[in-house]
């Protein structure tokens, strides 16, 4: 086990070689990245590896974001301290944690019931206790607690799940990776009226959205 300390120093390298020199820059995004232990959130058999620049397994086939991925979605929010946030694809619950620094309240919505109840457990432990765990599919929101000012789904959607939609308060971002099973675009999308002005950002790769606006489970 490395110690405290040398897990500080292995964030501080992460956010300077992984998020700033590839541009993400917001200092108050860098600030929360540097306090959450990723470490922490990650099996013990890849801890080794927490800080590396790579998505890693965390259990049932599904695997955590790399650090740049989870930075620069986070930042792409710009997030306010009195915002509310939903985030399909608990997890491990990093990004969970992470959200919890940057907003009020996260609310967090799992599908795995052992992934749920592993993240919750981990989140109660570690203090991060605006951050709210919920098990069920993340495809139909969380109606009973919107509406939203920021929306980040954490897997791949074949298209955009309209009750996210439904859900963004005016003004309200929306991120998400959508496409097909190999490949998928990040897009930014924004509430305004009736209007869902969206913006292409990057292409990236995600575990599949499985559920009711989702893909379907295959197996
Ligand atoms: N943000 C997470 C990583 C997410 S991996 C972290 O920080 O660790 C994607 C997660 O989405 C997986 O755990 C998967 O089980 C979950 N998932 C897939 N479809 C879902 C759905 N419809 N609702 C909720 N969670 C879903």
């Amino acid at each position: 086990m490395l110690e405290k300390k040398e897990y500080a120093a292995q964030r501080a390298e992460m956010i300077e070689k992984q998020l700033r020199r590839r541009g993400v820059i917001d200092p108050v995004v860098l600030a929360a990245m540097a306090t959450v232990p990723r470490h922490e959130f990650v099996p013990e058999e890849v801890r080794s590896h927490a800080y590396d620049d790579l998505p890693l397994p965390i259990g049932g086939g599904q695997t955590i974001s790399q650090p740049y991925i989870v930075a620069a979605m986070t930042a792409a929010l710009h997030l306010q301290p009195a915002d509310r946030v939903l985030e399909i694809g608990t997890g491990c619950g990093y990004q969970a944690a992470l959200l919890s620094r940057l907003a009020r309240e996260v609310f967090s919505i799992e599908r795995r019931p052992e992934l749920a109840s592993s993240a919750a457990a981990k989140l109660t432990q570690l203090g991060y206790s605006n951050a709210h765990v919920h098990c069920g599919d993340g495809t139909l929101g969380l109606p009973e607690f919107a509406p939203f000012d920021a929306i980040l789904v954490a897997a791949a959607a074949p298209a955009v799940p309209k009750p996210l939609l439904a859900q963004l308060a005016e003004g309200g971002r929306l991120i998400l990776p959508v496409g097909g099973a190999e490949h998928q675009e990040l897009q930014l999308i924004e509430k305004r009226g009736d209007a869902f002005p969206t913006r292409m950002l990057e292409g990236c790769r995600f575990v599949p959205l499985v559920g009711y606006h989702g893909w379907q489970e295959s197996s």
